[in-house]
């Protein structure tokens, strides 16, 4: 569609109105209140000479200010880029700077950490949200009091023109700017707003859900749920950016924000508020699975359970089917590259939702498997290899890498970097990431199937397994493993895993820790946990 992405704010306030948008505390926003605040917003840059060819950065955590500014952004024309308010200072710089922002948007104490960097950066207008502005920085409110609540008039080729300039996740390196014009947003904001989550029947007895029990294709869309849900994915973060700020605009959902996440104060929120779905990483879903109180909240609203962002465990989707009997659980796969994702789990084209599998690929999107080592040619169904996409929500490239670029683009087709498999209709499942493979004597070991082995066990909450290197023989697998019970031994975990895998992918040590690293999206941070094998 030749839609900017000013024109989903813009249509859920004619659409949705009076309806509340966000609930933070006791604090709320309606849709046409974030569509008007965000066109004085956009306004206020306009008045400072900020609109299409500028880039604006939003360093701030989820809070109600954030909307208001991000559609701000896009209504002026200007590139919305994300920065995680945690950043330390020197990566903070670097973003900045390769980003080009030329204003940015703070959240109070981060604002300091901000002013500290701002001269490496070509920052000059700085609006302050969450706290006191410091020297020379403005507060929120008042810069854009007084503009008017029109839509600013800016014309922009939404082929060309970057809504989004977003960072990759930094999980396996160096965090690359990711360019993403207007139309990837719209589409892919649709191509996930379409398939959502509403309300749903439920699965039969294997968890599997026909085409026939939703009424039909053509009768989905109807049913998208008018839903209300606790967002803490981080918009700094594709999954928030699509998955809980556009896709909710789409829809009228109403999202309720919590400062930092407590799973009591979640579980607590979710009954008082009536959730009717639960979307997160799959971090998320480990925290509440070992919170008392997920059993005895009542929780009977929910309706769907949506997972992305990394790997969600086997064992994991059978717990949460076994508390949420009537809810449908949907996982879904993609990347910072694909502005948010590729494949979603209900699969239409056959009709039927396989569990464990990231669904097939959205609307107008593609992907074929081809082999690890190299080259274009798709492997038969059903072998594994590299997962590549195509399609409308593919970005155009890194921002100012041309180089890493040329290597993951090819003829339109992204390399993920991932490894999956395809089965004959069409279903993806991920088996692991390209980076975290390990090679054993020539042999390819992936830790997910290690994992996924170990958190099937009772008493495991979590695990993780990365590589010890010894030059002779290349990669040895190691666990770490957060245990829910302290009769729960290495030598029976060992045993249990070992037995279930053939020689070459044995694991050779397990360590008991307190936790598993995971970043601000939910991944699991592998090399910092390499880094405590050194
Ligand atoms: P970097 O590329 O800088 O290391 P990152 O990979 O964390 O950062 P993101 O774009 O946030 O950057 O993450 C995308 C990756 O997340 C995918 O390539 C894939 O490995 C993983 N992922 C996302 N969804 C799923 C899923 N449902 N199952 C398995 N893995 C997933």
């Amino acid at each position: 569609p030749e839609l900017p992405v000013g024109a989903i704010v813009a249509g859920a306030a004619a659409r949705w109105g009076d309806r509340v948008a966000y609930l933070h505390h006791d604090r709320q926003l309606t849709f046409a209140e974030v569509y008007r605040a965000a066109c004085r917003f956009a306004n206020a840059l306009r008045a400072h000479d900020i609109g299409p060819g500028d880039t604006v950065a939003i360093h701030a955590p989820n809070c109600l200010a954030y909307p208001v500014a991000y559609y701000g952004i896009l209504l002026a024309g200007a590139t919305f880029t994300p920065a995680n308010p945690l950043l330390p200072p020197a990566d903070l710089a670097a973003q900045l700077a390769d980003s080009g922002a030329v204003a940015a948007v703070s959240f109070g104490r981060a604002a300091q950490a901000l002013a500290a960097v701002r001269e490496h950066t070509q920052v000059r207008l700085v609006v302050v949200t969450g706290g006191e502005p410091g020297p020379g920085q403005l507060e929120f409110e008042e810069f854009s009091a007084g503009q008017p609540e029109t839509r600013p008039d800016v014309r922009i080729d939404v082929r060309t023109r970057l809504a989004h300039l977003a960072y990759t996740g930094g999980t396996t390196g160096r965090s690359k700017g990711v360019e993403l014009p207007h139309r990837n947003v719209v589409v892919n904001s649709l191509q996930y707003g379409c398939w959502g989550s509403g309300s749903v029947p439920a699965p039969d007895a294997d968890g599997n859900l026909t085409l026939d029990q939703v009424g039909g294709e053509a009768e989905w869309p109807a049913r998208l749920g008018t839903g209300v849900g606790i967002n803490l994915t981080p918009w700094f973060h594709a999954m928030g950016t699509i998955g809980g700020l556009n896709v909710p605009m789409l829809s009228g959902g109403t999202i309720a924000l919590q400062d930092g996440f407590d799973p009591v104060r979640y579980l607590a929120d979710g009954e008082r508020l009536r959730i009717t779905q639960i979307g997160g990483a799959p971090a998320l879903f480990a925290a509440l699975l070992a919170c008392p109180d997920f059993r005895t909240r009542d929780l009977s609203s929910v309706r769907a359970l949506s997972s992305g962002a990394a790997p969600m465990p086997h064992e994991m989707i059978r717990a949460l089917a076994r508390r949420f009997p009537d809810a449908v659980i949907n996982e879904g796969y993609g990347l910072t590259e694909v502005t948010m994702g590729a494949t979603s789990g209900p699969g239409f084209r056959s009709g039927v939702r396989k569990q464990g599998t990231v669904g097939v690929p959205v609307f107008d999107t593609e992907v074929k498997i081809v082999p690890a080592e190299g080259g274009e040619d798709p492997l038969p169904t059903g072998e594994q290899g590299e997962v590549c996409i195509r399609g409308p929500q593919v970005m155009i490239g890194y921002h100012n890498r041309p180089e890493e670029t040329a290597a993951v683009l090819v003829d339109g087709w992204l390399h993920t970097g991932d490894i999956g498999v395809l089965d004959k209709e069409g279903y993806l499942s991920i088996v692991d990431r390209k980076k975290d493979m390990l090679l054993y004597k020539g042999y390819n070991v992936y830790p997910r199937e290690l994992e996924e082995l170990l958190m099937s066990q009772p008493g495991v909450r979590s695990a993780a397994v990365v590589g010890r290197r010894r030059t002779d023989v290349g990669e040895l697998p190691v666990a770490f493993v957060v245990r829910g019970d302290d009769a729960v031994t290495e030598e029976s975990l060992m045993a249990a895993v070992n037995e279930n895998v053939l020689p070459y992918k044995r694991l050779r040590e397990l360590y008991f820790v307190d936790e598993i690293p995971v970043s601000a999206a939910g991944k699991v941070l592998k090399r910092e946990l390499r880094k405590q094998l050194d």
